[in-house]
């Protein structure tokens, strides 16, 4: 049985998976994107000309590590934390 998590997720059989390809990334409930790739750039520029920030806040995406979807980001300062998203608990 599955479950849509989010735009990128789905849990499945007590996992949450990749929603593209089924990548397993971690049990259901515990935090998942220790489990992905990492990309993390300066927002600056990101939303093109009209988007500035200072060059201390990070877009950070997260994808999967098999197929490289994206399956979710968040913006953060520079070495704060991940914003530990609990899913499927
Ligand atoms: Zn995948």
């Amino acid at each position: 049985m599955s479950r849509r998590l989010s735009e990128g997720l789905v849990q499945e059989d007590g996992r949450v998976r990749c929603r593209a390809c089924g990548h397993d990334l971690a049990q259901a409930g515990t935090p998942w994107k220790a489990a992905a790739r990492l990309v993390e750039r300066p927002m600056k520029g990101a939303g093109g000309k009209a988007y500035s920030a200072g060059a201390a806040v990070r877009l950070r995406q997260f994808c999967c590590p098999n197929c490289g979807a994206l399956l979710d980001t968040e913006t953060a300062l520079a070495g704060d934390p991940f914003l530990d998203d609990v899913v499927g608990a």
